[in-house]
């Protein structure tokens, strides 16, 4: 009897009907489509994007090379080198995220103790070839120097909810 029936419900192309059904049920809804690149979703201040390394106002880096991100990071994938100023403070020669090895994770973020590297909302760039994704620290920098109003706006907005 379920043999007939299975090939009745075939035959009648019961399944295609089923899915008709559903596809007329929200043939007059609201559209959620969205227009991309034109229209853009809403973003969260926390969305874990293209990393930076900030600055402080009078433009000293805020990086004292603790390379606590370093020691954090699970995928390996960033490299730290640090020297001792004359002026006694530590500082990095060297700050390399490898973005191919990178899983955005944000762990350097979070275990970063002076804000310097965060995630930003960048997530529209691309490279052509490996030493494209290979964010050095002029790299890291002039990223945070160009989108600073925009890190720093998303900081304040995130540590409203923490
Ligand atoms: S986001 Fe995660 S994987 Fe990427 S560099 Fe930071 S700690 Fe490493
Ligand atoms: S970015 Fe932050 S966590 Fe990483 S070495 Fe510099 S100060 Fe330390």
């Amino acid at each position: 009897m379920n043999g007939f029936r299975h090939f009745f419900k075939s035959f009648m192309l019961w399944e295609l009907l089923v899915g008709m059904r559903l596809t007329g049920r929200y043939l007059f809804k609201r559209k959620v489509t969205v227009q991309y690149p034109e229209e853009k979703t809403p973003m969260s201040p926390r969305f874990r994007g293209l990393h930076a390394l900030r600055r402080y106002p009078n433009g000293e880096e805020r990086c004292i090379a603790c390379k606590l991100c370093e020691a954090v990071c699970p995928a390996l994938a960033i490299t730290i080198d640090s020297e001792v100023r004359e002026d006694g403070s530590r500082r990095t020669t060297r700050y390399d995220i490898d973005l191919v090895k990178c899983i955005f994770c944000g762990f350097c973020e979070e275990s970063c103790p002076v804000d310097s590297i965060v995630e930003t909302r960048i997530h529209e760039y691309h490279g052509e070839k490996r030493g494209d994704l290979y964010m050095t620290k002029e790299k890291l920098l002039a990223v945070g120097d160009k989108w600073e109003a925009q890190i720093a706006a998303d900081r304040a907005e995130d540590a409203r909810y923490r």
